[in-house]
């Protein structure tokens, strides 16, 4: 592909489910550079820290860029023949069941399309499911089980119309932060809009909340069945619209009424004071929304959370409104697309139901296929099970990564070790479950691939190539329509466009569904290669023009307006649930562990970890620890800590915090056996599920914690990533120039300077090294010539060098003897003072100089912002700025 330098291309963020527009454009060096897309109507030109620096993640470094059998490089006819092969005497000796992909929601909508057309319509299984299975699940189940589909009705303006946002399990600010940002803005303009966060923690989205519910873990059914009962207490219910539009509100009352406001309280660990002043707030306010994500949905009552929030928007008629109603937000870009085309195991294609025989039926008619899968495949986890068990016998993972991600993470890296057949299409040639498959098929990344993406608004956006594609990586919807001819099924997957197979999926969305089914996108059936490349964002539902008016009125882009809903009688159902208090602490593992995210990383840090920009602001796995239970079980700050759980432990940095509630801890799931020695975080997590759904409980996991007693602590930058870290804690991170590495070793009988040799180079350098034997104090830096090739410091407690400047040092020239030696001192000279850890990575800001601005009279964020730049760029870090301004001024005032 020729670059036309002076163009900007019009595409979208991979990331989160926000689906930003972003222009990205290549200059004559090569070099890329983004922004926000100021016409794009998800974010109008915001970009978090992650998208403003998705231009350092197109590097070729780590591709996978040929095919691969067995680790050797191959044609891809030769790959292609083994996996048509392998997957086609499987079926034949075994059946369509002895077969799976496990997929993901980073797929574009056309590859999402073309495996499931595979998978259900030509193998005739419906083994294949998604990485979405640990997202968003329950608010799927939750959905179809309220509205007989899984529609999401309301879209982001409905925020910035709303008097009260209530997030229930959301970290907006670090997990979708430019919904966030828009959320802040409309503050800004309305100050009497309201927020309340319901999060066990007080995390970063606390900044523009007005009220913060510190709900005990899995809560949150007793917290919305509370609502109901209290709203029905209170007159505060819609009678016309429960009696016009819903069905089993008496049952749904009754079984919320069984708890009192007292049990309510003692269910969510809030006081009866907290709990009526949220419910009149709620009860008050008509332009309600209800934004949630991963909290209320991993969880083993993930779909009856979901139910017992939309059960209030239904008691109140608070949907289908602007500014109110239940809102799913979706953690991956394309989480909504993989919905659409039916890429869940237990779905079809265009929201059709695979239990429903006249569905099955149309969609095999349509697709002229010579099978279609008879029933639900196996979700997620029950085909990691399926594989550990030898059910399924060949498995091919595409653009995820299990061997981290999934739940009882260990079980299932075993599974696909002792599974006979495994394929795995990647962009990256080492991964914790690329070095597991027979068979690896490099696939385009961002920047390289056509397609579209939906996100959690329902808007269908484009992602462009701008990028020339590297090697012989090809796109995911190309490998897959290559297998499925060697298999046999040559016309049905003849495509030579994502064009293409966008129009079969636009048609099959309006094929026999007059106004039946929400998912309607048939304007698009007709789409040329033409139109796709100029296609704009749009929402769906969008029916081809003649189309009739649907029973739910749903050619507006809010669904549910007129009160109908697509259940046979047209009602909503109330489901009727119950909290159930659930103990799943012991005396050995006394606490309770929530997985999350981080602001700057994004899942197995794939992508993220090769940015040092978004490396810096946290660059070690680390666990939040409540100063009382941190006394208690003897975990110092910065202290290395051993979590463990029935299924294995992890090593991570503690981090000692009010913001946590006491009795649970956090812990990022992002490390990877490449960035850390030990912090493959779902290795602890359990398999359990929602019955319903099928997600996982990644949020309410027992853990135990200690003491990992280091008798030494070390610190190094090094110009090359090492190939061996021998210690017994370590964290690596991308910096600028090179690595950073953080380590701690269970003994201080090292040879140091083997060790330094270890870590980066030092044959052919000049060494330059203190020793303090008696102190257990020791540095080792090594030169070529002028510039620093890496450098060492270890210490008896955790090293107190600044990471930022030692980072920093790999870049610099020096010079001087004095300049070297200044190195080896550890310190930066005092006209450098310690930036400390980054807060602002646009603008590499750290917090003592944030601490120093304040200090001399910056009371702003925007004052800080003037000061230095910090804050200005994408915004992310904006509310951890108010935090330290916040935090500073409580010290001056103590
Ligand atoms: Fe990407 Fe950030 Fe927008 Fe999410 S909020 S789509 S990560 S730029």
């Amino acid at each position: 592909m020729e670059i036309d330098e002076a163009r900007e291309v019009r595409t979208t963020c991979p990331y989160c489910g926000v689906g930003c527009g972003v222009l990205a454009k290549v200059a004559a060096d090569g070099q890329v550079s983004v922004r926000g897309d100021p016409d794009h109507p998800a974010n109008f030109g915001r970009l978090c820290s992650k998208g403003s620096a998705l231009a350092e993640t197109t590097g070729l470094d780590d591709r996978l860029l040929h095919p691969q059998i067995h680790g050797f490089g191959s044609s891809w006819d030769e790959a292609l023949d083994l996996v048509a092969s392998t997957f086609s005497q499987t079926i034949a000796e075994h059946g369509p069941d002895a077969v799976a992909f496990y997929v993901s929601g980073q797929l574009l909508t056309e590859d999402y399309y073309l495996a499931n057309k595979l998978m259900k319509g030509f193998v005739g299984s419906a083994n294949i499911d998604t990485n979405s299975r640990l997202c968003m699940a329950s608010s799927v189940a939750g959905h179809r089980r309220a509205f007989g589909s899984d529609t999401v009705p309301g879209t982001y303006e409905d925020l910035e119309l709303s008097d009260l946002i209530v997030l229930v399990g959301s970290n907006l600010a670090w997990c979708h932060p430019v919904l966030y940002q828009r959320i802040a803005a409309a503050r800004e303009k309305r100050p009497e809009m309201k927020v309340v966060l319901v999060d066990p923690r007080r995390t970063m989205t606390s900044d523009i909340a007005d009220m913060h519910l510190a709900i005990a873990p899995d809560g949150d059914v007793a917290l919305f069945t509370g609502l109901l009962a209290w709203l029905g207490q209170h007159n505060a219910l819609d009678r016309a619209y429960i009696t016009a539009h819903t069905s089993g509100f008496g049952q749904a009352l009754f079984a919320a009424s069984a708890f009192n406001l007292a049990g309510v309280a003692a269910a969510t660990g809030l006081s009866e004071d907290e709990l009526g002043r949220f419910y009149s707030l709620f009860a008050r306010t008509e332009k309600t929304v209800t934004v949630y994500s991963q909290g209320v949905n991993q969880s083993s009552q993930g779909t009856d959370k979901v139910n017992a929030i939309i059960n209030c928007h239904l008691a109140t008629g608070r949907i289908g409104k602007p500014g109110a109603g239940p809102f799913s937000v979706t953690g991956q870009p394309n989480a909504m697309g993989g919905r659409e085309v039916g890429g869940m195991a237990n779905m079809l294609a265009a929201h059709m139901e695979i239990e429903n025989p006249e569905h099955r039926e149309r969609v095999q008619r349509f697709w002229n296929a010579p099978a279609i899968a008879g029933k639900p495949g196996l979700k997620a986890v029950d085909m990691f099970k399926a594989v550990a068990d030898g059910r399924i016998k060949a498995l091919w993972i595409m653009a995820t990564n299990p061997v981290d991600s999934m739940p009882d993470a260990g079980a299932v890296e075993a599974a696909i070790k002792a599974c006979p057949f495994v394929v795995v299409s990647d962009v990256l040639a080492e991964t914790d479950t690329v070095r597991h498959a027979h068979v690896r098929l490099p696939a385009t990344a961002w920047g390289e691939k056509d397609g579209t993406v939906t996100n959690s608004e329902r808007r269908i956006s484009r992602q462009r190539a701008f990028l020339p594609v590297p090697g012989e990586a090809r796109p995911d919807w190309w490998i897959i329509a290559e297998v499925a001819r060697r298999m046999g099924f040559d016309g049905a997957f003849a495509h030579e466009t994502p064009a293409e197979i966008f129009a079969e999926h636009a048609a099959l969305s309006a094929f026999e569904n007059d106004g039946e089914r929400d998912f309607d996108i048939g304007a698009y059936a007709g789409v040329d290669r033409e139109d796709y490349d100029a296609l704009a964002p749009f929402q769906w539902p969008a029916p081809s023009p003649g189309t009739p008016l649907t029973p739910t009125g749903h050619q507006s882009t809010r669904f549910f307006a007129n009160g109908n809903f697509y259940t046979p009688d047209r009602k909503a159902r109330f489901i009727a649930v119950r909290p159930t208090v659930e103990t799943r602490i012991t005396s050995d593992f006394p606490l309770i562990l929530n997985t999350g995210r981080i602001r700057d990383h994004w899942h197995t840090m794939t992508r993220t970890g090769k940015s040092p920009r978004l490396s810096q602001h946290i660059a070690e796995p680390f666990v939040e620890i409540h100063p009382v239970d941190a006394q208690r079980h003897g975990i110092g700050d910065a202290d290395i800590a051993r979590v463990s759980t029935p299924r294995g432990e992890v090593l991570v940095r503690a981090l000692v915090t009010t913001r946590q509630r006491q009795g649970s801890l956090f812990a990022p799931m992002h490390w990877t056996d490449q960035f850390a020695a030990r912090a493959r975080l779902d290795t602890l997590t359990a398999s359990l599920t929602d019955p319903v759904s099928g997600q996982p409980a990644l949020k309410h996991v027992a853990a135990s914690i200690e003491k990992f007693t280091a008798r030494t602590f070390g610190f190094a930058v090094t110009r090359k990533r090492p190939a061996t870290m021998a210690a017994d804690y370590w964290a690596v991170a991308r910096c600028r120039g090179g690595w950073r590495v953080e380590l701690a070793f269970a003994n201080d009988d090292v040879d140091w300077t083997a060790f330094a040799g270890s870590l980066f180079d030092t044959a052919d350098t000049e060494v330059l090294a203190y020793h303090d034997r008696e102190a257990g104090q020791h540095r080792i830096a090594a030169f070529d010539g002028e510039h620093l090739t890496g450098a060492l410091f270890i210490a008896p407690g955790p090293v107190a060098v600044s990471r930022g400047w030692a980072a920093e040092q790999l870049g610099e020239v020096h010079a001087s003897q004095r300049q070297r030696f200044r190195i080896v001192a550890g310190r930066a000279g005092a006209e450098r003072p310690d930036a400390g850890a980054t807060v602002c990575s646009c603008f590499n800001v750290g917090v003592n100089q944030i601490t120093a601005a304040v200090a001399a009279g910056c009371a702003t964020v925007d004052a800080i912002g003037a000061t230095l730049k910090a804050g200005t760029n994408c915004g992310s870090c904006r509310s951890e700025i108010r935090a330290i301004i916040a935090a500073n001024r409580i010290q001056a005032a103590e």
